[in-house]
């Protein structure tokens, strides 16, 4: 199966919300790092009027939606392919999901789980009421989320607002673990989200943007994969874009670990191929398949536990039983590993 790579950045805020740069500016610096879309989601309005073609990248409008009344302000759904704002539903999680899957869209639980910033004075923001329904999937690695629990003191948050890399590792192991859960029963898309900002913190006599748009755009990307290709007309590339979050047709990449376009992850039984997010009927086995562009230590997990790893840019592994595979790929950088592509997973059912 040949299919289109495109890649895009996901979860972030304007000035229509506490961003600090217009859509017009953030999509001509997305372009200027190679973009292929970029995603605003403002917290608690739908701007209108924004998207389309700047360019070589596409411009799509979601909504980040909480309620502002609740202390703190936990449970912020990410809302995308919606036509009319869904706020006024934010006091109750779930009518917010039943809003914007009535209006044909769908969403993702952000940030799911939370440290608390003491030293960026914000509370912790994760999701609380899991009793909910009807989403799409989750929000894997927020990249901000990850950056701020990783600020104890004010020498080290000096260090690393310069030196991230330094400070980044991957998805927290309890949001990991939260999404090899809800994997158990049912598909699950993960994406992350840089949920760029781009305010200017004081560190002492310092003041530095945490981070910058043109930062986060070569940090914290996702790669969507679509047989079909961009024709230049809005409707039909939306669709393009929105058609592979639903089916889970993407990967999530750390950029600033290597160069992630090309990564592969495929199965194949002997009468059917199946890529990240699709399902496929066992047969005798299932052949998977994983191809990377950059030497990574990569595994393959089943139900969230390992099967299989390798360090190099292939591995091949043959699997006879059910369950959900899905693949990370870690780099080193700084003394250790972290976490470079996380892939979604493959659904691999019993033959009835
Ligand atoms: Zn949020
Ligand atoms: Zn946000």
């Amino acid at each position: 199966m040949n299919c289109n790579e495109y890649v895009g950045n996901v979860h972030l805020h304007t000035t229509f919300s506490d961003g600090t740069a217009t859509h017009e500016e953030i999509v001509r610096i997305a372009q200027s790092v190679g973009l292929d879309f970029v995603i605003p989601t403002d917290h608690n309005v739908l701007v209108k009027g924004k998207e389309g073609w700047y360019g070589n990248t596409l411009l799509l409008v979601g909504e980040e939606v909480h309620d502002t009344q609740r202390v703190p302000e936990v449970n912020h759904y990410l809302a995308f392919d919606i036509t009319e704002d869904v706020a006024s539903y934010a006091k109750d999680p779930q009518a917010v999901i039943d809003a914007v899957n009535a209006q044909g869209g769908f969403g993702f639980i952000a940030h799911p789980f939370e440290r608390s910033a003491p030293l960026a004075n914000e509370a912790a923001l994760p999701w609380v009421d899991w009793s909910v329904t009807g989403y799409t999937g989750l929000e894997l690695w927020n990249y901000m989320s990850e950056f701020k629990a990783h600020l104890p003191n004010m020498l080290q948050a000096i260090l690393l607002v310069y030196f991230p890399q330094i400070a980044m590792c991957g998805p927290f192991p309890e949001t990991l673990a939260r999404w090899d859960e809800l994997l158990r029963t049912k598909r699950v898309v993960a994406i992350c989200g840089s949920d760029a900002h781009a305010k200017t913190y004081r560190l002492g006599p310092l003041s530095r943007k945490v981070f910058s748009y043109r930062h986060l755009f070569q940090a914290s990307n996702l790669h969507i994969l679509s047989e079909e290709t961009f024709n230049g007309e809005l409707e039909h590339d939306k669709e393009v874009i929105y058609g592979a979050l639903r089916r889970g047709r993407c990967f999530i990449v750390y950029g600033l670990l290597g160069n992630a376009r090309g990564f592969r992850f495929k199965a194949r039984s002997s009468v059917a191929e199946a890529i990240m997010g699709d399902a496929i009927t066992l047969q005798s086995q299932i052949v998977f398949e994983v191809s990377s562009p950059q030497r990574a230590h990569i595994r393959l997990l089943k139900n969230g536990t390992v099967v299989a790893r390798t360090r190099g840019k292939e591995l091949r592994y043959t699997a006879r039983e059910p369950g959900v595979y899905r693949v990370e790929a870690h780099r080193r950088c700084f003394f250790r590993e972290r976490g470079w592509v996380f892939t979604n997973p493959i659904y691999v059912k019993q033959r009835v």
